[in-house]
């Protein structure tokens, strides 16, 4: 995405104010947001909106690399709040944009994530000229603000405005504040708590830091990693598809089923192919109560080309079939003693 699609994307115009982008890309997300928005493109809208004001901010903002490392430890220093905070206009407060990406495991539990980065933002001293006016006359224009340059052979001489001092004829010397570069780069490193139930897009507020005279906020915004073995369908309801033994599913056995929490057991139902686990699945709200985790299982049978398989089958067949011609109650034993009557009599029918 360039500068220009970005603002076109939030229908601004490149001149627009900080504010203003602040304001039409909430307008948007609250807009699209998928668990407000129910159309079918919303998700990629979502994405495509904050793509564009990430792109800007870091236009604006300048650039921060992302390192975030998982950490171990879980004493959180800052817990993220659901929406960003009021935007304030304050030139030493600044935010810095973006992304995390999470496991899937780490969105249903909630996480505690060190957050490393850099910041880069102009210099507050210079206002990002990196230099600042002395009182003294300029060395190079002895104060007048300007220069003669020879030209042709030192014939002519023409008259320039000094470049040292931009013809103020004013001594200059690099700002000791961003040593001449005009601006600052601070490193930061936060810990930040991720509330349980946070999906793709969300974004958080972590209160800001301070460095110096500097106030640094984080905007965060969350991606969800693919997961190998579970999704998250549209309504937030966690699901996961897997291949179970036919003989297994029919035969009433238990087998072991992925759930964000571990592996667990689960009986087979020859009934179902579709198993409600309660409370396993994503939260139903943003720090809410976990919804239900739905495991959907395909039997599967192996192809009929071994004989050792077909044997064992056939004696299964034939021992169930010979208990149930034993017993009257069972539908298949009364089957075959009808069976037996009605053939007996054509017999003797014909017979005459
Ligand atoms: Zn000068
Ligand atoms: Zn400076």
């Amino acid at each position: 995405m360039d500068t220009q699609e970005a603002y076109a994307e939030l229908g601004l115009d490149p001149n627009a104010s900080d504010a203003q982008v602040k304001a039409n890309w909430r307008r948007l997300v609250a807009a699209w947001h998928p668990d407000r928005n129910s159309a079918a493109d919303a998700g990629s809208r979502m994405q495509s909106i904050n793509k564009a004001y990430q792109h800007i901010r870091q236009l604006r903002d300048g650039g921060g690399e992302e390192d975030p490392d998982d950490a171990s430890d879980s004493g959180a220093e800052a817990t993220a709040a659901p929406e960003p905070a009021p935007t304030e206009s304050d030139s030493a407060r600044k935010t810095h944009f973006r992304t995390v990406r999470l496991s899937l495991e780490d969105a249903i539990l909630g996480c505690t994530r060190t957050l490393r980065g850099h910041f880069t933002h102009v210099c507050n001293a210079c206002v990002g000229k990196g230099q600042r006016v002395l009182a003294k006359a300029c060395t190079t224009c002895k104060g007048s603000g300007a220069v003669h340059k020879a030209a042709l052979f030192g014939w002519l001489w023409n008259q320039e405005s000094c470049a040292d001092c931009g013809g103020d004829g004013r001594q200059r010397a690099a700002c000791d504040v961003c040593e001449g570069s005009g601006e600052r780069t601070v490193a930061y490193r936060r810990r930040v708590r991720f509330p349980a139930g946070l999906r793709e897009g969300h974004v958080l507020s972590v209160p800001t830091s301070h460095h110096g005279e500097l106030e640094l906020g984080l905007e965060l915004q969350v991606e969800i990693e693919p997961h190998p073995v579970f999704t998250l369908d549209e309504e937030g309801v966690l699901r996961c598809e897997m291949p179970v033994n036919g003989y297994a599913w029919m035969a009433a056995r238990w087998v072991e089923v992925p759930t964000p929490d571990g592996l667990q057991q689960m009986r087979l139902n020859r009934e179902a192919l579709v198993y409600r686990l309660a409370g396993q699945g994503f939260p139903t709200a943003l720090r809410g109560p976990r919804g239900d985790y739905m495991v959907k299982v395909v039997p599967v049978f192996p192809d009929q080309d071994d004989p050792a398989q077909e044997a064992l089958l056939d004696s299964l067949i034939a021992a169930s079939t010979r208990s149930a011609a034993a017993d009257r109650t069972q539908p298949l034993g009364q089957w075959q003693r009808r069976m037996k009557r009605w053939n007996h009599s054509t017999k003797e029918a014909a017979g005459d």
